[in-house]
């Protein structure tokens, strides 16, 4: 089944120098259950738009959003999920964890939010810990952890809901390049677990083909190409 669609996407922004700007043309795709799809390009592709339009966090211009068979985001009829009822994982470069806040109220926090009960928060949160190899460290601060930890701590946070979609924006790009590739086999690991659909934007080639089922490769707010990729890069 696709878990998530994009039908007929356009984002237009309106600046003061530039005018209108189209940052996302008519993008049409979609993710399977249980696959990992990467948005590939250089900067200022649309990669990130894209995802927070997935995520609710900006609205369309033009066209639709479904997620796991629901429509979220519907222009011509202006329905529109927020995005705490999307029910999706997300782990952002920015705001990967709150600083004020030790390892278990970080990945405890979307729980809350819900009022889960204690006993449920405190099993759920343990677990989450367990499969990010962050159990001991609960008390621990962000500041006082690595910055592999402090990615996991984002990761736990994300998989605590045990949503059904993650949505990763460069995740590794603030790592050193051998963490990068231990953290990638993590989240690969986790996908296994959990079986979740994953989509993951990155600027870097071999990270995309490294991690993804599928790629989509875009340039200046276009889908050029969208393919595996051994198709992408092995073919004549
Ligand atoms: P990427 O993630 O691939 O680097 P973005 O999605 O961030 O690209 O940006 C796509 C284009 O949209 C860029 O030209 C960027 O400058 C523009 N853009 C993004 N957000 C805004 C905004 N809030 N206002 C105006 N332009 C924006
Ligand atoms: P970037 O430029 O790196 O893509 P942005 O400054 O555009 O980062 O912000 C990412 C978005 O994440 C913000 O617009 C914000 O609404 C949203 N956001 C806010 N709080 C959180 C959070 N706790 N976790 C993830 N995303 C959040």
């Amino acid at each position: 089944m696709d878990q998530v669609v994009l039908r007929g996407v356009t984002k237009r922004f309106a600046t003061k120098t530039l005018g209108d700007i189209v940052a996302v043309d008519n993008f049409t795709f979609s993710v399977r259950e249980g696959e990992c799809f990467s948005f590939l390009g250089p900067s200022g592709c649309g990669k990130s738009t894209t995802l927070r339009m997935i995520a609710g966090f900006e609205d369309l211009s033009e066209g639709e959003i479904e997620l796991c068979g629901r429509p979220v985001s519907v222009k011509s009829k202006n329905l529109y999920v927020p995005p705490e009822e999307r029910g999706l994982g997300m782990v952002f470069q920015a705001f990967a964890v709150w600083p004020h806040m030790n390892v278990f109220e970080n990945v405890a926090f979307p729980l809350r939010i819900q009022k889960m009960n204690r006993a449920d928060v405190n099993r759920k949160v343990a677990d989450a810990l367990a499969h990010t190899s962050l159990t001991g460290l609960e008390n621990s601060y962000p500041s006082d952890l690595s910055g592999g930890q402090q990615q996991r701590i984002a990761l736990a946070r994300a998989i605590v809901t045990r949503p059904k979609v993650m949505l990763l924006d460069e995740p590794l790009s603030n790592l050193d390049p051998k963490l990068r590739e231990s953290m990638r086999f993590e989240i690969k690991e986790l996908q296994r677990t959990f079986n979740f659909t994953i989509i993951f934007v990155t600027h870097d080639q071999s990270e995309a083909m490294a991690i993804s089922d599928r790629m989509m490769v875009c340039d200046m707010g276009r889908i050029m190409q969208i393919d595996t990729p051994e198709n992408l890069y092995n073919k004549p």
